[in-house]
């Protein structure tokens, strides 16, 4: 019995039968627009279509100029420019698997200076006033659909898929909060639907019925003025009743204020919107949004909740999870955590995507999936077992050398043992146990619990040391530093030192927003129950109002905990908090913090501690005391080096720092896996 039966079961969709419930969602890479690209691009898919993965979706391309994300040129104009692309297509298809390219037009939410719209509506996420489009353009922009699609079949795509949800184009002329109309693709519901459907039949029309046409419709909007589940099905049998072969479902506008896909959403927390509409419609409907997991993709098709399963960053962060799963190889799979750091925080600032657990993701060319074998075996030691110690020796080992490693505490880690513990980042748990799995099968000799020094690991005969032992945390050096109130954050998080009422956080960074997020948030499950993630952040489970919106709004924050802990929170350096968290993610944590009444203090000079609290001077020179009953450093980091390489050369013994021993300034687990890799393919 095959350990995951209904996602391994076949099925017919449009013109096909796919092998599997899989299908690669679409995720911009940040390289469509180039064309110098498109070899780097399709190694990047032939690689998922390689790893057993049925249907892949392409990132979007514009149907037109207007229609395009960015400056680049990443639209579908011409049959020159779907022809660019067929490589892509052949990639994938000597692999075996099916591929559609994404037609989406961004409408409001382009980055350039063409953007068009229904209405000349700016969204609140735009700094750009849209265009409205006249009744001839809109005409035209079908037709550019339909043309777009057929270009794409005669590049070797198996179809397209209608980008429609999201708060793109379609989204816009679908709801009233940003289409105002008056002409028959504006005000009653039937007509603002006049667009989708017309595209869909156009694209129906010109691509023909060998190939596939999947449409990605929102089926929870999550703003004002939104679609509501009536209206949501109503468009769902129109697009079926139209052509279209596949119900991919999209969740939430970009300018929502819900979270829908970082780590403060439950895994596959959305799949029940997806079952709220597959009853409207006979052709498959697909989930998404935070499936990262096999366990979690079975149990969406098993329940019936849809009939496929949507995965973009989860074939990002293991591009053979299609091929482990159908095994029932849990522990291989690479799982996605769900930081959004090297992807979509790469994208929306305009750098090629790729992936924080896994940085061969779309270096395929780079870094090959299976490095070669080392030509000299090496005795290797690994000093440190977090992240960047872990994907080192694993690498290292992977290639044949006899790699140790030693750790100072008694289990592997590092700092994402302190991460996991904060609410929303259980995820991080999954890295360790993949990396510590890995070595297992490399045959890594691991030792807790225990340090080497250089006249050991001489003794072992090593040739090589990767110094892995990551950072210490920058103490404070004002008077009263040592003063009883101080914490660290290591032994706040570990549970060794409890928190008083009144918590004052040194340091705005990462860690001091996990800090007080840990505060706040311990022990709420809305991070792990979709009703309760609903039930806090105001989402209607039956959709029935205007975008799935609660009318009262968000709950009170962490209801699970009160009294809430009173949090001031400071920094030196002027200017807002939470400018250095992700671009996609940061919003969430510094909406969660100003909710629960956080105190921000930026500018400030810090003078001493005492009895009474933390003496601070403010911005404007004046001074104040902070009263607290926990002082919670978050300062930074320093470097921590366990070993010296001065004293390993004179003991013949090669040295390379990785990660935080590497550089602990603006540390992040991105560079620390990357630095592990690195080493582990170059020894
Ligand atoms: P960080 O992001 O660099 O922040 C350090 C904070 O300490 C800054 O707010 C800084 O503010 C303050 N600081 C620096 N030197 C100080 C000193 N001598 N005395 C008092 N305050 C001082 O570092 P982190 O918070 O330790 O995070 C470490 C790394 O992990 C970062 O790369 C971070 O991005 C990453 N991380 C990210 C997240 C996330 O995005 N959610 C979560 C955790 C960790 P002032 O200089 O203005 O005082
Ligand atoms: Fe997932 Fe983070 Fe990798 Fe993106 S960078 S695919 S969110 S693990």
């Amino acid at each position: 019995m095959p350990a995951y039966p209904h996602l391994f079961t076949p099925i017919k969709a449009g013109p096909f039968t796919l092998p599997n419930r899989i299908v690669m969602g679409s995720m911009h890479t940040g390289l469509e627009g180039e064309r110098d690209a498109v070899p780097r691009i399709a190694a990047f898919y032939a690689a998922r279509a390689r790893g057993g993965t049925a249907l892949i979706v392409t990132g979007g391309y514009g149907p037109n100029r207007a229609g395009r994300m960015t400056p680049h040129p990443a639209f579908i104009g011409s049959r020159d420019d779907a022809m660019a692309l067929k490589p892509i297509a052949d990639a994938v298809h000597a692999e075996g698997a099916r591929i559609v390219l994404q037609l989406l037009h961004s409408g409001r939410y382009g980055y350039h200076d063409e953007i068009v719209a229904p209405s000349p509506l700016k969204s609140p996420i735009n700094k750009g006033v849209p265009r409205e489009l006249t009744g001839a353009e809109i005409l035209q922009t079908i037709e550019d659909y339909g043309a777009a699609a057929a270009y794409a079949r005669e590049a070797g795509f198996d179809g397209v898929e209608i980008m429609a949800s999201e708060g793109y184009l379609i989204s816009q002329f679908l709801a009233l909060r940003a289409n105002k109309r008056s002409d028959e693709w504006g005000g009653a519901f039937e007509n603002r639907l006049r667009f989708p459907v017309e595209v869909v039949k156009r694209v129906r029309a010109l691509l023909g019925r060998d190939a596939l046409l999947m449409y990605r419709a929102s089926v929870l909007e999550l703003v004002e003025g939104g679609l509501n589940l009536e209206e949501t099905r109503r468009l769902a049998g129109a697009v079926e009743a139209a052509g279209a072969d596949i119900l991919n479902t999209g969740i939430g506008w970009h300018e929502a204020q819900i979270p829908t896909i970082t780590q403060a959403v439950p895994r596959a927390g959305y799949a029940w919107a997806a079952g709220l509409v597959k009853p409207a419609v006979k052709i498959p409907v697909v989930a998404s949004n935070r499936i990262n997991a096999p366990e979690a993709a079975e149990a969406i098709v098993a329940s019936g909740q849809a009939d496929m399963v949507s995965l973009a960053r989860a074939l990002l962060a293991d591009e053979a999870f299609t091929a482990k799963a159908a095994k029932g190889d849990r522990a291989g799979i690479n799982i996605c955590i769900a930081c959004n750091q090297a992807c979509l925080d790469h994208y929306f600032t305009f750098k090629p995507a790729t992936c924080l657990v896994n940085p061969r993701a779309l270096r395929e060319e780079e870094f090959a999936s299976a490095p070669a074998p080392a030509s000299a075996k090496k005795r290797v030691a690994v000093i440190g077992g977090g992240l960047a110690g872990m994907a080192a020796a694993a690498t290292a080992a992977e290639r044949g050398h006899a790699v140790t490693l030693y750790e100072a505490a008694g289990e592997l880690g590092g700092q994402f043992n302190l991460a996991k513990r904060i609410p929303g980042k259980q995820e991080f748990a999954e890295s360790v146990a993949y990396f510590a799995e890995r070595m297992k099968r490399a045959k890594v000799e691991v030792k807790l619990a225990a340090r080497a020094d250089v006249d050991a690991l001489k003794a072992a005969r090593v040739d090589h040391a990767i110094i892995a032992s990551g950072i210490a945390p920058r103490a404070l050096a004002i008077p009263g530093a040592d003063d009883a109130k101080i914490v660290s954050y290591v032994d706040l998080l570990r549970g060794r030192k409890a928190p008083g009422r009144r918590v004052a956080i040194i340091g705005g960074g990462g860690i001091g927003f996990d800090v007080a997020l840990f505060l706040l948030e311990r022990g709420s499950k809305t991070h792990a129950e979709p009703a309760s993630f609903a039930a806090h952040w105001g989402i209607d489970l039956a959709n029935a109002g205007e975008g799935g919106l609660k009318k009262n709004g968000h709950a009170a924050p962490a209801a699970h905990q009160a009294p809430l802990p009173a949090i001031t929170m400071l920094k030196r350096s002027p200017g807002p908090f939470g400018r250095t968290l992700g671009k996609t993610t940061g919003w969430v944590h510094r909406m969660a913090l100003q909710r629960a009444g956080v105190r921000f203090l930026d500018g400030v000079t810090y003078r001493s501690i005492d009895a009474q609290g933390l003496h601070i001077a403010r911005a404007d020179g004046t001074a104040e005391c902070i009263a607290a009953d926990t002082i919670v450093v978050c300062a930074g980091q320093e470097p921590l080096r366990a070993l010296d390489e001065t004293a390993l050369a004179a003991a013949g013994i090669g040295c390379t720092y990785v990660g935080g021993a590497k550089f602990a300034a603006e540390l992040d687990a991105k560079r620390a896996i990357e630095d592990g890799v690195r080493i582990g393919v170059s020894l």
